[in-house]
C-alpha cells in the first residue's frame, strides 16, 4: 500500500533532509519511503498538499485526558484550587463510562488537533475498572497513544503487573509517584518494578521542597540509581541548575506544559535552563480544565515565556522530535524509514497566508483550525478538517451526560462561579 502526498511545502524537522519549499513525501507500509523534490509513482494513490505545510505530527509527553469533560473550568484556578476541585470534589464521582469518555473525546480533540502521538498520564485510578475503561478508549480512538499509569491509592504492584498484562508492548508506561509525593525507598521500589516488567517511567516534579525525602528529589534519585534514559521528568520548574545537569547526564527526558506551569504560578519555564544544562525538553498539556489542548498553544507559550533564549524550529523541534525521543517512538521527523506520522497544515488560510518561512508561521501564528489532514501510522484519520469514522455528535451528547451527572453529584456549577 503506497501513498504519495504530493507537492506541499515540507517541514522534515531532520537537518539531513531540511525544509523543501516544494516536495513529495512517499509513504509505504505505514513508513516514509523517500522525500523529494518529485517522486514518480503512478502505483500509489496521490494525496494532493499544494497549498499545504507538511510536517510531523505532533508529540504530547503528558496530559491527564480524563478530565476532558471539565475542558475551560479551571482557567481562574491556582494550583492548590485544582487539586482541591478536580481530584478532590470531581474525582471520586467518576465511573468507568466517564474516564471512558474523557480519554475517548480528549484523544480525539488531540488527533484533531495534530497529535500524533500522546502520552495520557493517568491518575483517575481508585478501582481497576477505570484503567481499565481509560485503555478501551485509547483503543478506540486512532493515534499512538501511551497509557501511562498513576496507580497511586490502589495496592500498586499487582495493580501494575496486572495492566501489563493486557499492554505488553510500548503502549505502557509507569506513572510514578515519585519522589515529591512518596518516599524514596518507595519511588526506588517502584522503579525497579517498571525496570522489571520493561516500563518507562514518568513523574510530576514540581515545588521548592518540605518532601518525604528532603528538598533534592533529582540528587536523591541519581544517588539510588533509578534515573536512566526511560526516565522523564514532568515539570522541573524549581529543580536547581546541577539537578538538570544530573537529568542531562542520565539521559532522561523533561516534559514542560507552559501554559498550565505558568497559569498555577510554579516557577518559570525550565527551558532555558534546561538548555544550558544540555536537556532538550519535550512539551506537554498536561490538563485541559487549566488551559487548551492543541500544541500551538503550547508552542507559542513556550515562545513567548523564553523570548530570546530559544528560537521557533528549537520550540517546533520540542512539539515533535523531543517528543518522540521523550516517548522512546520512531517518529517525530519526515525521515525516511520513520513511521508516517504526518499532518497537512492549510497555508493559504487567511491567519497564515501568505508562509514565507513555515516554521516560524507554525509556531507564531499556528493553531488547530489549519489542521487539514492527519496522517498517522501513513493512514488517514482525519481528512478535509474532519475526523475520519467517528460519530462526533453521538459522542458530545455522551461527555455532556458524563459532565453533568458528575457536576450534579459534586454539587458544583460549570459557569465560571465555582471557586473551590
Ligand atoms: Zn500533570
Amino acid at each position: 500500500m503506497k501513498t504519495l502526498v504530493r507537492g506541499g511545502m515540507v517541514v522534515s524537522m531532520d537537518p539531513a533532509v531540511g525544509d523543501l519549499p516544494r516536495a513529495d513525501v512517499l509513504i509505504e507500509d505505514g513508513r516514509i519511503a523517500a522525500v523529494a523534490p518529485s517522486i514518480g509513482h503512478a502505483d500509489a494513490e496521490v494525496v494532493d498538499a499544494a497549498g499545504k505545510i507538511v510536517l510531523p505530527g505532533f508529540v504530547d509527553t503528558h496530559r491527564h485526558t480524563w478530565q476532558t469533560a471539565f475542558r475551560g473550568v479551571g482557567a481562574d484556578w491556582t494550583f492548590t484550587q485544582y487539586r482541591t476541585a478536580v481530584h478532590g470534589t470531581l474525582k471520586p464521582h467518576y465511573r468507568p463510562e466517564d474516564v471512558y469518555l474523557g480519554n475517548l473525546v480528549g484523544r480525539l480533540e488531540a488527533l484533531s488537533s495534530g497529535v500524533t502521538t500522546m502520552l495520557d498520564w493517568f491518575h483517575c485510578a481508585a478501582r481497576p475498572e477505570n484503567a481499565d475503561a481509560a485503555i478501551e478508549a485509547l483503543r478506540d480512538a486512532p493515534g499512538h497513544s501511551i497509557f501511562c499509569y498513576g496507580a497511586d491509592g490502589l495496592d500498586i504492584a499487582p495493580e501494575i503487573r496486572r495492566v501489563r498484562a493486557l499492554l505488553p508492548g510500548d503502549d505502557m508506561a509507569l506513572g510514578l509517584r515519585g519522589p515529591v509525593v512518596s518516599t524514596m525507598d518507595e519511588t526506588v521500589a517502584d522503579v525497579a518494578l517498571a525496570r522489571e516488567l520493561g516500563l518507562r517511567v514518568s513523574t510530576h516534579i514540581h515545588g521548592t521542597g518540605g518532601w518525604p525525602h528532603g528538598d533534592r528529589p533529582i540528587a536523591g534519585m541519581r544517588e539510588r540509581g533509578v534515573l536512566d534514559d526511560r526516565t522523564t521528568v514532568v515539570h522541573g520548574n524549581d529543580l536547581s541548575d546541577d539537578q538538570l545537569a544530573m537529568l542531562a547526564d542520565a539521559g532522561c527526558s523533561l516534559s514542560i506544559s507552559p501554559d498550565v506551569e505558568l497559569k498555577m504560578g510554579f516557577a518559570p519555564l525550565a527551558t532555558g535552563r534546561a538548555l544550558a544544562a544540555g536537556i532538550r525538553p519535550s512539551l506537554s498539556i498536561d490538563d485541559c480544565p487549566s488551559a487548551g489542548g492543541d500544541m500551538f498553544g503550547a508552542m507559542r507559550t513556550a515562545l513567548a515565556a523564553e523570548r530570546g533564549g530559544v528560537t521557533t524550529r528549537d520550540v517546533l523541534g520540542f512539539a515533535t522530535v523531543e517528543g518522540a525521543r521523550a516517548c522512546g517512538r520512531d517518529t517525530g521527523s519526515i525521515t525516511v524509514g520513520k513511521d508516517a506520522d504526518l499532518l497537512l497544515l492549510d497555508a493559504e488560510d487567511l491567519s497564515v497566508f501568505p508562509v514565507g518561512d513555515p516554521v516560524g508561521t507554525i509556531v507564531a501564528a499556528g493553531h488547530p483550525g489549519l489542521v487539514d489532514s492527519v496522517f498517522v501510522g501513513g493512514k488517514a484519520v482525519k481528512r478535509g478538517g474532519r475526523l475520519l469514522g467517528v460519530d462526533l455528535p453521538a459522542l458530545r451528547a455522551r461527555l455532556l451526560e458524563s459532565r453533568d451527572r458528575i457536576a450534579a453529584a459534586a454539587g458544583v456549577a460549570l459557569d465560571g462561579s465555582w471557586k473551590p
